[in-house]
C-alpha cells in the first residue's frame, strides 16, 4: 500500500488501544483522520508482552467502545494474542483509516497547523492525538556495578517465557504486577530471588480487573462530587492476585528482599555485607511514556509527563495526549479507561475545530 502524506483535521499518533478509541470517535464525530502506528501489524503493546499474559478482568469486563470483546472460548480472562486479534478486529470493522508501518519523528509547531515528520513523509493536522503508550520506553535503574556483572541483565520488555531461564539462579527486581507474574512462574523452573525497593503490596485474593474498575470509578466520582481523595486502587495494594501468582505465594516463592545497593562480577551485593551470586538479573522496573516525538514542540515537562487539564496540553491546545496513565484520564492505559477517555477528548475536537471554522 502507498502511504502519502497529506493535511488532515486530526492525525493520532499510535494505533494501539488508546488510538483506535480516538478513531471510533473521530469517525462518529466526522472528522477526516488518519492514525499512524509504527508497528507492521495491529495490536499496540499486546503484541510485546509475555507469552503468558492475560487480562486482569472478563472479556466483557474489557470493551473498547462500541463493539465489546467477545468472550474467549474457554477462558475466563482472555490472553494476550486473543486481545491482539480483537483490536484487529476492531479495526477492520469500523473500517479504522490506519497506516502502518509510519514511524513519527517529531510534531513541529507549523503556524496554523501542526506538522507530523515522519519516516513516510509529512503530514499537516489541525489537531494531534498523541496515544503512543509506554511499551518503547523500559525504564532501567541505574545502579553502581552494572557494566562489572559478568551475567544477562534484561528487562521486562524482552521478556517471553521462563524457559531461557530454566535451572539458572535468577535475581527478579521489581514490586509490580509484570515482576510478581514473570517471579511466579521463571520460579517454577529456576532458583529466584525478588528484590523490592519496598516491601510487595499485595491486594486481597478475591480483587481482580472488576474491582479495581468498580473502585477507580468511585474514586473519579469522589473527585467529581468533590469529596476527599482515598487513594482509590492504591489503597489496595500493587499487586493482583491473578492465578499463577497464588499458585507462586502456594510454593512460599513470593518471599521478597530488600533492594541490592550494587552489582558484583557474580551477582548482586548489599551494603551490610550480603551478597548473593545468580546467573541473571530481570528489571521489572516500568515503563515511561513515549514521548520523544512530541520535543520538538518544546513543551514544558513534569517529571516526565505533559501537563494536561483533561487530555488536552495545557501549553499546546491543538495537541491531545490518551492513554499513558492516570494523568491522562481515570484508567486510560486500561481498554475500558481509553475508551472512557477517548470520548470526551473528540468532543472536545471536534467542538474547538468547528469554532475555528466559524
Ligand atoms: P500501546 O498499546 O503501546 O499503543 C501505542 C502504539 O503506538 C504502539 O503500536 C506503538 O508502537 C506506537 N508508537 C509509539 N511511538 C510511536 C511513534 N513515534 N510513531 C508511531 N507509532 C508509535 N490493560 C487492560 O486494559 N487490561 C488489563 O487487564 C491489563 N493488564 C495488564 C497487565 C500487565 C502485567 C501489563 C504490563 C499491562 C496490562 N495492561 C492491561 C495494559 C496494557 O498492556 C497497555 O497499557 C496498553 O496496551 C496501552 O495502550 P495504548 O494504546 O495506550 O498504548
Amino acid at each position: 500500500e502507498v502511504v502519502v502524506p497529506e493535511a488532515r483535521d486530526v492525525v493520532v499518533i499510535g494505533g494501539g488501544q488508546a488510538g483506535l478509541a480516538a478513531g471510533y470517535f473521530l469517525r462518529r464525530a466526522k472528522l477526516d483522520f488518519v492514525i499512524l502506528d509504527d508497528q507492521p501489524e495491529p495490536g499496540g503493546a499486546w503484541r510485546h508482552h509475555w507469552d503468558s499474559l492475560r487480562l486482569f478482568s472478563p472479556a466483557e469486563h474489557s470493551p473498547l467502545p462500541g463493539w465489546w470483546m467477545p468472550r474467549q472460548p474457554g477462558e475466563e480472562f482472555p490472553t494476550a494474542d486473543y486481545v491482539v486479534s480483537y483490536l484487529a478486529d476492531y479495526e477492520r470493522r469500523y473500517q479504522l483509516p490506519v497506516q502502518r508501518p509510519v514511524r513519527v519523528n517529531g510534531v513541529h509547531d507549523a503556524g496554523a497547523w501542526l506538522a507530523v515528520d515522519t519516516d513516510r513523509g509529512t503530514w499537516r493536522a489541525r489537531v494531534v492525538i498523541s496515544a503512543t503508550g509506554t511499551w518503547s520506553e523500559p525504564h532501567l535503574p541505574s545502579c553502581p556495578g552494572s557494566e562489572v556483572f559478568a551475567g544477562r541483565q534484561s528487562h521486562t520488555e524482552s521478556y517471553r517465557c521462563p524457559k531461557e531461564f530454566a535451572d539458572q539462579h535468577v535475581v527478579i527486581v521489581g514490586g509490580g504486577n509484570s515482576a510478581a507474574q514473570i517471579l511466579a512462574e521463571v520460579s517454577a523452573v529456576a532458583d529466584t530471588t525478588w528484590v523490592t525497593a519496598r516491601p510487595p503490596r499485595f491486594m486481597p485474593d478475591d480483587v481482580d480487573g472488576r474491582v479495581l474498575f468498580d473502585v477507580a470509578t468511585q474514586r473519579e466520582a469522589a473527585r467529581r462530587a468533590g469529596l476527599p481523595d482515598d487513594g482509590g486502587v492504591r489503597q489496595l495494594g500493587d499487586i493482583v492476585m491473578a492465578p499463577s501468582v497464588l499458585e507462586a505465594r502456594q510454593r512460599g516463592a513470593l518471599r521478597a528482599e530488600p533492594m541490592f545497593d550494587r552489582l558484583t562480577e557474580r551477582g548482586i551485593a548489599w551494603d551490610d555485607g550480603r551478597a548473593l551470586d545468580c546467573d541473571a538479573i530481570i528489571w521489572c522496573t516500568g515503563f515511561r511514556p513515549a514521548l520523544r516525538h512530541l520535543a520538538p514542540l518544546g513543551l514544558r515537562t513534569e517529571n516526565g509527563i505533559v501537563p494536561t487539564e483533561a487530555t488536552r496540553s495545557v501549553q499546546e491546545p491543538r495537541l491531545h495526549l490518551l492513554g499513558y496513565g492516570d494523568w491522562t484520564g481515570w484508567a486510560s492505559a486500561t481498554l475500558v479507561g481509553a475508551a472512557r477517555t477517548a470520548k470526551p477528548a473528540v468532543a472536545d475536537i471536534a467542538q474547538r475545530l468547528a469554532q475555528a471554522a466559524g
